[in-house]
């Protein structure tokens, strides 16, 4: 990246800082002619500086340009004079600031009294957001991580599917979740009194990128100040206090349980920080459908067929259910689609201490007839049975001819 930062226009000129456009001028000319490369040829140093002299020259004899220099320590040509949006266009010669929001920079800059300045960057005390954090490392400014403070560790989620019977009768299972656990060599305080261990925000190379749209920084560490070692830290978690670790919980999966439910393990989340409380871990149940059964609730419900026979004349049949077979009185006249209720043999509720129950939904098998004695018998019904089903249709449907 090209270094613009900090160039002092003013001093290679050797004017004052509140020097007018006339003295900056008169500068530039007795300077230009001192190291004029016609004059000096070969001179590598007069060459340099009277690229120097020029590119002063340029910014400090533009009005507009002065001013965006004066406020920021460099110049660029994307940056507006007095704030308001950025005009498009090019940045010959200076770091590439494509793509960067320079509104929103000037905002910050101009809230954190950027103005004020000469040429760098000033120090202020609050901390600003991420582009003046980056802009203040950038421009050799930025500071030490403030002392960590104590914070409760981070709250973990798990999905878990359980089969039906599982969430039915409820189980425990066995989860092997990755969470950070307090440090066992330092208990948590990341120090070890003698230690030196690697930085673990640079991994011990001193300097951590940062990307803002198309622009790509290499930072100075603030962690280790760029050493990438950490005095004094716990060489086990390197100066973290916690460790990533495979952890077996147990989880009790309580009877009754819903698919969705979220079930709460207390203090089995990430560690804390610094002496915090560890958080939670929480574990959202997934329940597998039956074929069979279908739940609703704390009820189930199933599907039952009927023979006629069962349907007209009345029957005792048996229905599974959840706790194994039960007797389901069929009364004579049964339609198609009614429903029964079996009272208490649906899930447990451990929050109303009570059962649900089945609903048993019948539907009417005809008769596949094959046999001619069973067709006798239906043709027989037929002449007996001379019930009108669909009169009641007609009575509703006007048919006009
Ligand atoms: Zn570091
Ligand atoms: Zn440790």
């Amino acid at each position: 990246m090209p270094s613009t930062a900090k160039k002092d226009y003013y001093e290679a000129l050797g004017v004052a800082r509140a020097a007018d456009t006339d003295e900056i001028r008169k500068a530039y000319r007795k300077l230009a002619r001192k190291y004029h490369p016609d004059l000096n040829p070969g001179d590598k140093a007069a060459e340099e500086r009277f690229k120097t002299v020029q590119e002063a020259y340029d910014i400090l004899s533009d009005d507009n340009k002065r001013k965006v220099y004066d406020q920021y320590g460099f110049y660029s040509d994307n940056i507006p004079p007095n704030g308001g949006p950025p005009p498009g266009g090019g940045t010959a010669g200076g770091p590439n600031f494509e793509g960067f929001d320079f509104a929103e920079f000037l905002r910050q800059q101009q809230q954190y009294g950027g103005a004020s300045g000469g040429a760098g960057f000033e120090e202020t005390d609050r901390s600003g957001g991420s582009f003046r954090d980056i802009f203040g490392q950038f421009f050799g400014g930025g500071k030490a991580r403030q002392a960590v403070q104590p914070e409760r560790g981070a709250d973990l989620e798990y999905g878990l599917n359980v089969d039906f019977w599982q969430s039915i009768r409820g189980t425990q299972v066995k989860l092997n979740i990755s969470r950070q656990e307090t440090c066992d060599t330092c208990h948590g305080t990341g120090s070890s009194g003698k230690g030196v261990a690697v930085c673990p925000e640079c991994d011990g190379s001193g300097t951590v990128t940062q990307m803002a749209s198309a622009m790509k920084f290499n930072l100075t560490c603030n962690r280790c100040g760029g050493t990438g070692r950490l005095k004094n830290a716990c060489p086990t978690c390197r100066g973290e206090g916690r460790l990533s670790r495979s952890d077996a919980v147990e989880v009790r999966i309580p009877q009754g349980v819903a698919s969705g439910s979220r079930l709460r393990v207390a203090g089995k989340g990430n560690a804390g920080v610094a002496g915090g409380p560890p958080g939670d871990l929480y574990i959202t149940v997934r329940v597998e459908e039956h074929p069979f059964f279908k739940r609703e609730g704390d009820n189930i419900n199933i599907q039952v067929p009927l023979t006629v026979s069962e349907a007209g004349l009345g029957a005792k049949i048996e229905v599974p259910t959840i706790d194994g077979r039960a007797l389901l009185k069929i009364p004579q006249g049964t339609q198609n689609g009614q429903k029964f209720r079996l009272r208490e043999k649906g899930v447990f509720s451990g929050k109303k201490n009570s059962r649900g129950d089945e609903i048993v939904e019948v539907f009417l098998q005809a008769p596949d007839v094959r046999d001619e004695r069973t067709r006798e018998l239906l043709r027989e019904l037929a002449q007996v049975h001379t019930v009108e089903v669909r009169s009641d249709i007609w009575s509703k449907v006007q048919v006009t001819v």
